[in-house]
C-alpha cells in the first residue's frame, strides 16, 4: 500500500523526545522526509534520525530554539536545503511550568509565552514562506488545559487557549494557499518532560476520570497528527482534535 505521506517534507520542532520524537517517526514511517529539530539534546534529536534512517526513512536533525526568530529562520532554511521544500510544518515544541496565581512571575509567564505563542507564531511565519503552490499542513500540538483548564497552570493554559486561537486565525488567512492548520489538543501524557518535572504521579488523578481510564503515551498522539498532515483531512482546517481518551 502506498505510504500517505511519500514525497512530503515535514519539520517537527521539539523532536528530539516526547510527543515530537513519536510523531517525527510516525510521518517518516508514512514515507516524508523529516526535520527533527532539537534546543538542546544533540543526542536524542540523533537517535530520533538513526531510528527513521535505520527503519529506511529520510530524516536530519537541526538545533534552534523555536522561541528565537533567528534560529527559526536558520532551521527552515537548513531544512529546505536538506529536502528541497517544506510541505508539512509540526509545531510541538512547547513548555510547561507549574505554578499557582500566587507564584506566577513575569520571568516564567515570558518564558512560557515566548516559546509557545511567540515562537510558534514566528515559526509558521517563516515556514509558509517555503510552502509550495501546492499548499500543505500545519499541526499546532496544544492541550486538553486550554478548554479544561485545571487550577495551577493558568499560564500554561492560556498560552494553549492561545494556540486554539492562532489555529483558527491562521486556518482564515491561509486556507487561499490551500495550507491547513489544525491542532491536535493531549490529555496528559507520559514523556520525558512531564516525568522530570514531576507530574507522572500526579497525573494519575486525571487517569480516574478519563473514560479510557489511563494517561496517555506520545504514540497515542502521533497517528493524530499523521492524519492531520495527510490528505485523509483533506477538508479539515481551523479545528482542534482532541485526543484524551475522553477527557475534556
Ligand atoms: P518534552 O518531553 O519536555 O519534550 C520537549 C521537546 O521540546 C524536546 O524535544 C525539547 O528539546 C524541545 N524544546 C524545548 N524547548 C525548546 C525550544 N526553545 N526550541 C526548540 N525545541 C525546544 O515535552 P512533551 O511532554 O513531549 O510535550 C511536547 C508538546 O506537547 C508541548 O507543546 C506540550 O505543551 C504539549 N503537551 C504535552 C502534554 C503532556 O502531558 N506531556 C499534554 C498536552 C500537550 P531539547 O530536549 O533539545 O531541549
Amino acid at each position: 500500500m502506498d505510504k500517505k505521506l511519500a514525497g512530503k517534507v515535514a519539520v517537527v520542532t521539539g523532536a528530539s523526545k516526547g510527543i515530537g520524537a513519536a510523531i517525527a517517526r510516525r510521518l517518516a514511517a508514512e514515507g516524508a522526509a523529516v526535520v527533527v529539530n532539537y534546543a538542546s539534546s544533540k543526542s536524542g534529536a540523533g537517535k530520533v534520525v538513526a531510528d527513521i534512517e535505520s527503519a529506511g526513512g529520510k530524516a536530519v536533525a537541526v538545533q534552534g530554539d523555536v522561541a528565537k526568530k533567528a534560529d527559526i529562520e536558520r532551521l527552515l532554511a537548513e531544512g529546505v536545503a536538506a529536502f528541497g521544500t517544506i510541505d508539512i510544518l509540526v509545531n510541538n515544541a512547547g513548555i510547561y511550568e507549574g505554578e499557582p496565581l500566587g507564584e506566577i512571575t513575569e520571568e516564567n509567564f515570558h518564558r512560557q509565552f515566548n516559546l509557545n505563542v511567540l515562537g510558534l507564531i514566528l515559526t509558521t511565519q517563516e515556514a509558509v514562506k517555503h510552502f509550495g503552490p501546492a499548499g500543505g499542513s500545519i499541526v499546532n500540538v496544544s492541550s486538553v488545559v486550554s478548554t479544561l483548564c485545571p487550577a495551577g497552570t493558568a499560564a500554561y493554559n492560556a498560552t494553549k487557549a492561545a494556540v486554539d486561537s492562532l489555529t483558527r486565525t491562521f486556518a482564515k488567512e491561509l486556507g487561499v494557499r490551500k495550507i491547513r492548520i489544525n491542532s491536535v489538543n493531549p490529555g496528559p501524557i507520559e514523556t520525558e518532560g512531564t516525568h522530570s518535572a514531576g507530574m507522572v504521579e500526579p497525573f494519575q488523578a486525571f487517569a480516574a476520570i478519563t473514560p479510557l481510564g489511563r494517561i496517555g503515551q506520545p504514540d497515542d498522539i502521533a497517528p493524530a497528527v499523521v492524519f492531520l498532515a495527510s490528505p485523509d483531512s483533506g477538508w479539515i482546517t481551523g479545528e482542534t482534535l482532541y485526543v484524551t481518551g475522553g477527557l475534556h
